[in-house]
């Protein structure tokens, strides 16, 4: 039994396992090799949790956490995913027999039954086996093939599941195009930008947007974001795609009313980028071609892309703030911040991660988190932005604890350039 004493680290949320597996999928298009996705589901462990306590199913947990780690080579790697499912990933193999002698080890693992006290507490699992590029070629159609057959799995009560689907050939010749495809997407100007209103939670009055790319490709549709920025990041198109957002989004906002007086645009940065010796030279360049009084630039950034070098990034920070730009900390609130940074990061606002006001309302703990946030924020001088207000409860919520800024599906969609222009005129402050 484990013995620390400790709760087990919660999941990762499946938003951010998603994006980690999107990368897995591009890196292994990129350079043609295989991974298996391995989903692992504990069985009947909310009973666990019922007939021994939840003391026992942390102990439990953290045990079946120790215990997959051995099947795992130095490569791989292994997320709890859910309360009761792990994932794990393994990198470069040859063939499926090989996920499933691991799905087999893991099997034979849990054969041993852990102990609460004196009683034996019997565990078991079930395996879902999907593998890129052989059963699915985008992380999508990967993870949802390995929960069907894990559904499946269950459903029938056999051990270990593998998908049966085919799609190697054309699977790696699709990957090699989306990147291809991307490279000539700013030629042909299928990106675009859309904006998603901010309002000021006090006086209702718009105070600007965020700016949130869009590929509109010719036979795939709308293509978000979240699938093809790692791709660009990989590639290394971020640089020019970032130069032309800047630009972009500066031009756009030449053509805002001046109903509400000034307005900030936000455009979201790259972790890696602060220390891009270019950064500066497309954020100075862009604001000189579209020079306009009205109009704030906010840079956001995640909390991440200052963890290497500090003062360094720091410094970045202030010549760009000298150059009356502002900087927000994005999806603030899951990231490495340690309270002593408050004293010099030069930061003007901190946007608290969405995963904290989705369901604000119903969740308590979530509701102390907002309030310290705002809290540290207001007591450092910066201003505070709740991303993801989805109902006039959360809303109304946010404004009594002295939220200042929100954004979020219930006040307005992100819509494209010309439709956020008519949002601003007409919109009428509603309270
Ligand atoms: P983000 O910066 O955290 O952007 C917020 C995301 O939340 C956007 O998704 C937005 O459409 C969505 N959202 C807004 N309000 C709500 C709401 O009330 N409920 C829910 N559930 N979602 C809401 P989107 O546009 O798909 O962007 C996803 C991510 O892709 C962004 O997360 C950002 O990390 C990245 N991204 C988007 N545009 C750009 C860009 O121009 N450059 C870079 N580097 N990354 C970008
Ligand atoms: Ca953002
Ligand atoms: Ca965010």
């Amino acid at each position: 039994m484990a013995s620390s004493k400790h709760p087990p680290p919660p999941p990762i949320d499946r938003k951010a396992f998603f994006r980690l597996l999107s990368e897995w999928v591009s890196v292994s298009g990129r350079y043609g090799t295989k991974f298996a996705l391995l989903l692992i589901d504990i069985s009947r462990f909310h009973r666990v949790n019922h007939l021994h306590g939840y003391h026992i199913g942390d102990r439990i947990l953290l045990k079946l956490e120790e215990l997959l780690g051995t099947v795992r080579r130095p490569q791989d790697v292994l997320y709890r995913i859910g309360d009761n499912r792990f994932a794990l990933v393994l990198k470069d193999i040859m063939n499926p027999g090989h996920a499933e002698l691991a799905a087999q080890k893991i099997q034979r693992l849990l054969e041993m039954p852990f102990q609460s006290g004196d009683d034996p507490v019997p565990v078991s699992c079930t395996v879902g086996i999907s593998l890129y590029p052989t059963h699915a070629h985008t992380a999508e159609n990967l993870l949802r093939e390995c929960e069907d057959v894990l559904n499946h799995a269950r459903s029938t009560g056999e051990p270990v599941g593998i998908s049966q689907r085919e799609e190697e050939d054309e699977a790696v010749s699709e990957l090699w195009d989306l990147e291809m495809e991307l490279a000539r997407a700013l030629d042909k100007q299928q990106l675009q930008v859309f904006y998603q209103p901010q309002v000021s939670i006090n006086s209702g009055a718009p105070i600007g947007a965020e700016a949130l790319i869009r590929w509109v490709h010719p036979h795939r549709g709308m293509v978000r974001p979240d699938i093809f920025i790692p791709i660009a990041e990989k590639t290394g198109l971020i640089k020019p795609i970032t130069n032309w957002l800047l630009n972009t989004v500066l031009r756009h906002s030449t053509k805002w009313t001046d109903r509400w007086g000034e307005l900030s645009v936000s455009v979201n940065i790259p972790a890696d980028f602060i220390l891009r010796p270019y950064l500066k030279d497309f954020v100075a360049n862009a604001l000189q071609l579209w020079s306009n009084k009205r109009i704030t630039l906010v840079l956001e950034i995640v909390e991440r892309s200052l963890i290497e070098e500090p003062e360094r990034c720091f410094k970045v920070l202030n010549d760009l703030r000298s150059m009356g730009i502002r900087i927000s900390i994005d999806d603030f609130g899951t990231g490495y911040s340690t309270l002593s940074y408050f004293k010099f990061i030069p930061v003007d606002e901190l946007k608290i991660d969405q995963s904290f006001i989705n369901n604000l309302t119903a969740d308590k703990a979530n509701q102390s988190i907002v309030r310290l946030i705002t809290a540290l924020a207001h007591s450092f001088e910066m201003a505070v932005v709740a991303e993801g207000i989805e109902d006039a409860n959360t809303l109304q919520y946010i404004r009594k604890i002295g939220v200042d800024i929100g954004q979020g599906y219930h006040l307005a969609r992100p819509m494209p350039a010309e439709e956020f222009r008519n949002w601003l005129t007409g919109y009428q402050i509603d309270r």
